[in-house]
């Protein structure tokens, strides 16, 4: 628990100090300062977090933390210290996606600059416009980030929320250069009729493919999915095939999405080949990198990522590989202009007029908006971004990056070895990145149980040990599927979760 703040001199929530304009209290009931103050109180509950020396106890304790939580809307505050004291609980009740045998979906917890970065954002950034500090870090984690993933530095680049926000804007500028080209502003004046466009993309891709088609005005059905080779990447020929197929259609051909790290298996698309296919049809390329790009940073791993180079647009989540904590995405476009076509606010009287009209130079911070990004997106308001991708790279440079991508994709192939080598595993991919695939396959009795067995192996290390891998399907089998980017997971976790696999698969079979 935190300990009680001494209230500021004067500060009393129930001043009223009347105004002749109104009754309402002078000073607001919000605590403006001691902000230095507040996250001391929280920091043995925030260390404590982070060193995961308990188990999870956040379903088995629900009724002592969620009555304190859940409560009803208050008419009468109850002041910062008890918010403080209410913030240390739900941060003992939080949510544990960085602990180290955490490997579910692809997702961890920010590491500790990053956590600095959001604390400092959360005071003094208070908007990613206008020229101010966080404002110029906004371009340089934007930099850092190109240069690290092989984007070209003269690409136009706009942080957003999460992948998904990412590829939407990707494909909204792939949507206005293909219409452009057919002399048509889609953003002005909608999608033409009677035109059918596709997006070309492996059966492997993230939904939110499908959901950009659904948002953009294409429908999902507009998305084609290619098959992939038994390694989970797209086929090349396959694709050139619906492409050629689609042409005699007439359908225009709006994107192909290659995959820097598909989100199953972590398969890396060919995407040379891709680049090729599609520039033969006259199609935007757009790289889905929001897992794997980042693998880019890693000499071992640049060659098979080396073509974003060559695409139209690429995506990349730092929320992932770089650990910045969610909600820090980048969409990189090789054309200029396109995404502020594509996405521009227009003018308004709410902005035009407010800044300087003294074009010798600005002289406040105030006088102009910097960067528009919020032209290049679909936000106005939010938080700067940059700020965590500079703070983590800053921190551990390229080296501490390519050492982190390494080993991940170490630890990977380090599942895959055991679980060819035992007798009792069996390895369901070949790992191109930093997700293994596998399952426990007793040697008698083999049959159609396997995937109900997998289910209830996944479902007791999640409720018996402190390993939680998520799941997926390979070739129509259920895998445990652990992807490793968590910077706190270490080999022994690694091996630790291939050991509890076989010890829980010895004991089901027992049992059966
Ligand atoms: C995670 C992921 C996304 C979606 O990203 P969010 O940040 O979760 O919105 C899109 N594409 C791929 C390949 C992903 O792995």
């Amino acid at each position: 628990m935190p300990a009680a703040l001494d209230p500021l001199p004067g500060a009393s929530t129930s001043a009223t100090t009347a105004t002749t304009a109104t009754t309402a209290p002078e000073r607001d009931a919000a605590e403006c300062g001691r902000v230095g103050e507040a996250l001391l109180a929280l920091s043995p509950a925030l260390d404590a977090f982070v060193r995961f020396d308990t188990p999870d106890r956040t379903v088995r304790e629900r009724d002592v933390w969620l009555p304190r939580l859940d409560v009803a809307l208050p008419d009468a505050g109850a002041g910062l210290d008890t918010v403080l004291d209410e913030l240390a609980l739900a941060i003992d009740q939080g949510c544990r996606v960085s602990h180290p045998g955490f490997s579910g979906f692809i997702t961890t917890g920010a590491t500790t600059s990053a956590v600095a970065s959001a604390t400092a954002a959360a005071v003094a950034g208070g908007q990613r416009y206008l020229l101010h500090a966080f404002n110029t870090l906004e371009t340089v984690g934007l930099r850092w980030l190109a240069e690290a993933c092989g984007v070209p530095a003269g690409w136009e680049g706009v942080f957003s929320g999460g992948g998904s926000i990412a590829n939407l804007l990707a494909l909204g500028a792939a949507r206005q250069w293909t219409f452009e080209q057919r002399g048509v502003d889609v953003a002005q004046s909608g999608l033409p009729a009677g035109v059918r466009t596709r997006v070309y993309t492996s059966t492997e891709a993230h939904r939110t493919i499908h959901r950009s088609g659904a948002v953009l005005g294409l429908g999902r059905d507009a998305v084609r999915e290619i098959p992939t080779d038994s390694r989970q990447r797209i086929d090349v020929r396959a694709l050139d095939a619906a492409l050629t197929e689609d042409a005699a259609e007439g359908v225009v051909p709006l994107a192909v999405v290659g995959i820097a790290g598909t989100t199953n298996t972590g398969a890396i698309d060919p995407l040379d080949d891709v680049v090729e296919v599609a520039r033969r049809h006259g199609a935007w390329v757009h790289v889905d990198g929001a897992y794997g790009l980042l693998a880019a940073a890693d000499p071992d791993v640049r060659p098979l990522m080396s073509a974003v180079a060559d695409a139209d647009s690429a995506i990349v989540d730092p929320h992932k590989w770089l650990a910045t904590g969610v909600g820090v995405a980048a969409t990189y476009v090789r054309h200029d202009g396109v995404l502020t076509r594509a996405f521009a606010e227009g003018d308004a009287a709410y902005l035009e007029g407010s800044f300087s009209l003294d074009l010798s130079g600005v002289a406040s911070q105030f006088d102009s908006m910097g960067t528009p990004w919020a032209d290049m997106g679909v936000e106005l308001s939010a938080p700067p971004r940059g700020v965590h991708v500079w703070a983590v790279l800053r921190e551990i440079g390229l080296d501490g990056l390519r050492a982190r991508i390494a080993r991940d994709n170490g630890y990977a192939r380090e599942v895959t070895r055991l679980a060819t080598e035992h007798p009792r595993l069996e390895a369901l991919t070949l790992p191109d990145l930093s997700v293994a695939c596998f399952r426990y396959r007793p040697q008698r009795g083999v049959g159609d149980g396997l995937d109900a067995l997998t289910g209830r192996l996944l479902q007791r290390l999640r409720r018996e040990t402190r390993f939680a891998p998520s799941s997926t399907v390979v070739g129509g089998a259920l895998a445990i599927r652990p992807c490793y980017i968590n910077p706190r997971t270490t080999l022994d976790d690694v091996r630790g979760l291939v050991d509890a696999v076989v010890g829980l698969g010895d004991d089901e079979t027992a049992r059966a």
